[in-house]
């Protein structure tokens, strides 16, 4: 595996400006490469790049900026084999699934490379012509997770290319290679200046978040780094798209035929070990149908095949990082001290790497640590509801609002329950699947503005109401 040992400012690679830091194996524990680290002179640097370079990409033709996308959809496809061994190296998850992010982004590339930004025409009459159009915003700084650290990266910076912007990025210290990676793939096609990226930790992130010369922050994290981000953002009035912390609920309807949407429940709860910010992370059951739910689920977790993303037929990677397995562990344990019963899983597998199996929780209910917080990591509560009426009640009582889901063998009652949920995304039948063509974002505080499709490639831009006289 080759890692990429420079950040890019201006086109150039550049050695980082402090000592670099290790990046862990998750599967190992250990550090399996150095990662450069810049410091805060060089995030300035990078912002004057992507402003200087601003200058003249801002008018680039539309045509061109579709073109310049495929070129870096086609090289994503052509690096496809290191991009998904850096992500599975960097962030645990099984190669395969690794192989489906770089897939993904490719054709989520491929997908914004399309969008056209629309031109409204409000009026038109006698006496006046008025048009509704969409400018480039300036220097757009994205900051990223690591949970799909390379697919979050484009998720940021195709929109903002695509719409005549330029980037800094920085990605999470725990999972930079794969972006360096695409920086570097993107530098191959784009002016000098239009994408750079500097790496490190919250404080390369912060002096982003309160410089003068950006203009957009979009970041995808937790909900208190938001919280900061919006709070330095003040100062000038930046864009912001913030997309945060998830607990998303789901509620199975009664008398609902289980054999259908078991594996359905089971791969959206546990979708990348359960490190998703709109994965399955409650689940309402009827009380009638709450032990047959809860066997199926413990039969599916019983399938998993727990190691290392890079051994072959490894169904379940690692948690990415220690802190992460400490807060799932510590959620799991509270609610077995609440008297929760563990059906599977439950413990941190002894032995090196950060290995938590699927663990599914039964016994628990709303008021429980596990229940009430995000654990964005492999343990699922299972909570068993008598009427819809309280199912729906619990499900919305939290203050986070990503997504939701109601399961169901009659549509027409799954949607009337859904459309209830205070949530940014209802689901039927399904959950945590998130499409390029489809806007998505969170209510409540889960987030601020909304990503992918036109809706989202609009974040990128400044709207300019264009009025003539005709009087
Ligand atoms: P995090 O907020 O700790 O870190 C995210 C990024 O912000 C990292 O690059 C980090 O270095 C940087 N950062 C940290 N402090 C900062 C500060 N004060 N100012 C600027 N940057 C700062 O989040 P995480 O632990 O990497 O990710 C997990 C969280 O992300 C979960 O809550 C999850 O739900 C959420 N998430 C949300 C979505 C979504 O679309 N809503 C998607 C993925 C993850």
């Amino acid at each position: 595996m080759q890692t990429v040992s420079t950040i890019f400012i201006n086109g150039q690679p550049v050695e980082g400006g402090r000592e670099p830091f290790p990046v862990n194996n998750p599967a190992t524990g250990e550090a399996f490469a150095q990662c450069p680290a810049a410091t805060p002179e060089q995030v300035d640097e990078a912002v004057a790049a992507a402003q200087a370079a601003f200058k003249t990409f801002q008018h680039t033709p539309d045509a061109e900026l579709k073109a310049m996308l495929h070129r870096i959809a086609d090289l994503i496809d052509a690096n496809a084999d290191e991009l998904a061994r850096v992500v599975t190296l960097e962030q645990g998850k099984p190669l395969a699934l690794a192989q489906m992010e770089v897939g993904a982004a490719a054709g989520w590339t491929r997908y914004t490379a399309d969008l056209d930004v629309p031109v409204k025409v409000i009026e038109d009459s006698e006496t006046r012509l008025a048009e509704l159009h969409h400018k480039p915003l300036g220097v757009v700084g994205s900051i990223t997770p690591w949970n799909w650290p390379l697919m979050i990266a484009v998720w940021h910076i195709m929109p903002a290319i695509r719409t005549g912007n330029t980037v800094v990025s920085k990605p999470s210290s725990l999972t930079p290679f794969s972006t360096l990676k695409l920086v570097e793939l993107i530098n191959q096609v784009v002016p000098a200046g239009v994408i750079n990226i500097v790496t490190g930790e919250g404080g390369i992130g912060r002096a982003m978040t309160s410089h003068q010369d950006i203009n957009k922050i979009v970041f995808t994290g937790s909900t208190p780094t938001g919280q900061d981000i919006m709070r330095k953002s003040a100062d000038n009035l930046k864009r912001l798209t913030l997309e945060l912390g998830g607990n998303d609920a789901s509620i199975v309807l009664p008398g609902t035929d289980l054999d259908k949407i078991a594996q359905g429940i089971f791969q959206t709860a546990f979708l990348n070990m359960g490190q998703t910010c709109a994965a399955l992370k409650r689940l309402y059951v009827h009380e009638d149908q709450y032990d047959e739910m809860c066997a199926k689920l413990v039969e599916l977790a019983s399938e998993q095949v727990v190691g290392s993303g890079l051994e072959e037929g490894v169904t379940f990677g690692p948690v990415q990082n220690k802190a992460q397995l400490d807060l799932v562990a510590e959620l799991v344990d509270d609610a077995r001290a609440q008297g929760g019963r563990v059906l599977c899983g439950g413990e941190a597998q002894q032995g090196n790497g950060f290995f938590y199996p699927p663990t599914i929780v039964a016994g628990v209910s709303n008021g429980v640590r596990l229940v009430d917080e995000e654990q964005f990591g492999p343990a699922l509560p299972i909570i068993a509801y008598s009427t819809v009426e309280e199912a729906l009640a619990m499900a919305n009582d939290n203050v986070n609002g990503l997504g939701g889901s109601v399961w169901g063998d009659d549509i027409e009652q799954a949607r009337a329950v859904a459309t209830r949920l205070e949530s940014g995304t209802a689901w039927i039948n399904n959950h945590a699947e998130v499409l390029p063509h489809c806007p998505f974002g969170g209510s409540k505080m889960s987030g601020v503005g909304i990503e992918f499709g036109e809706e989202g490639l609009l974040e990128y831009t400044q709207p300019q109401l264009l009025s003539i006289s005709r009087g």
